[in-house]
């Protein structure tokens, strides 16, 4: 984590905040009217799903790049960090190992859900806005001459987590600079944010619905972040970065992107 403040002004869950439980979402999602579900268009053959931290392209859209992969369009996804930064004060894993064992969990997950190794760009974990203009560039190739036919889904500018919007601003400039079309989606919204909060774009809200099938897929890619979902140790400084409360609000029966 960093210690960088964002335009949210959230700076993380170091101080113990719990967020928005769960069930305040499912009451505020059941009183409205539902948002329309994403199916996948016909007109994109590449999808690069941009990942600030390995495991973000599976909370945010793990089941999301599985129906593109599916429907034949071809999927790459961007690990912008290797996520070193999550456990700082550990005193198990130094955080070269700790970007070693996160990028094959990643693998690990994204293999299950049908989705391709990913491309990792090592930028530091924590310092991605100052390394924006580099990765605008990166994603600009990976997008290639694919041009309006390519989606780049990013985790949302206005996400709370330094990390997460300053990718959700590369792959803007990105889709300025190649003619490909930005999605975005929340990640840590889900902590910081209340239902109705007027600084999400509810309106761009897109749904895709997980059956208990996907569901299950997706918790069991889940579980092979062991480093984020268990504690390292029982030491002070190996807590689990992704206790229950955090992962029952981020893997539910439903993905948001914002269209
Ligand atoms: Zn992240």
């Amino acid at each position: 984590m960093t210690t960088d403040t964002s335009p949210t002004g959230w700076d993380g869950i170091a101080g113990g905040d719990r967020g928005t439980p769960l069930a305040e979402w499912q009451a505020w999602a059941a009183a409205r009217e539902p948002d329309p579900e994403l199916t996948v268009p016909g007109d994109y053959r590449r999808l690069v799903v941009v990942a600030p931290h390995p495991d973000d392209e599976i909370l945010g859209v793990g089941e999301t790049a599985s129906r593109f992969a599916a429907a034949g369009v071809e999927v790459l996804i961007v690990a912008v960090t290797d996520g070193d930064a999550s456990h700082p004060d550990s005193p198990t894993l130094s955080p070269d190992r700790l970007a070693a064992l996160r990028g094959v969990e990643s693998e690990r997950a994204c293999a299950a859900l049908g989705l391709p190794a990913p491309v990792r760009l090592g930028i530091g974990d924590g310092l991605v806005a100052r390394e924006e203009a580099t990765l605008a560039r990166a994603i600009a190739d990976i997008v290639g001459d694919s041009g309006p036919s390519c989606l780049v889904l990013s985790t949302w500018r206005g996400d709370g987590h330094p990390d997460h919007e300053a990718c959700g601003r590369a792959a803007a400039a990105a889709c300025v600079a190649t003619g490909a079309r930005l999605v975005e989606y929340p990640v840590w919204t889900w902590h910081w944010a209340s239902p109705g909060e007027p600084r999400v774009p509810w309106e761009r809200r897109r749904r895709v619905v997980l059956d208990d099938a996907d569901l299950a897929a997706k918790r069991a890619a889940v579980a092979e972040f062991t480093t984020q979902v268990a504690p390292l140790s029982a030491r002070p400084g190996d807590e689990a970065i992704l206790p229950p409360w955090i992962l029952e609000r981020l893997v539910t029966a439903e993905e948001t992107v914002f269209w």
